[in-house]
């Protein structure tokens, strides 16, 4: 039963715990999957700046109220922020860097910047 190799699918030979054929197959996995994580990283990182930038050019006061139809249509994508804050009355803010949404009722945001 012998194991194949998952870069080129050749048998490998050697050692039980061997995982790739060569050096060569090896150092190409490692690359790719490096090239993957930092494709990952730059795409997330777009989008929080994506993100960021909606919400700065919303909310040039830094404080006041939208809604989830003006934010979408900017291309606001709820599944990117950096952190949550909730408050002692159990409210939550989300946050991206120091702008923060917090849902409110009937599709608006009550959108906050945070004091550095
Ligand atoms: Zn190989």
């Amino acid at each position: 039963m012998a194991k194949e190799c998952p870069v080129c699918g050749d048998k490998i030979i050697g050692r039980v715990d061997k995982k790739f054929c060569s050096d060569y197959c090896r150092n190409a996995f490692n690359n790719q999957l490096n090239k993957d994580s930092k494709n990952l990283v730059r795409n997330i990182n777009n989008r929080l700046r994506k993100n960021y930038r909606i919400l700065e050019a919303l909310n040039p006061n830094n404080k006041t109220k939208t809604t989830r139809t003006k934010l979408i249509a900017k291309g606001f994508d709820f599944q990117h922020f950096t952190s949550i804050y909730t408050t002692k009355a159990g409210t939550i803010y989300y946050f991206v860097y120091d702008q923060g949404y917090l849902p409110l009722e009937n599709e608006f945001y009550a959108l906050v910047k945070r004091n550095s």
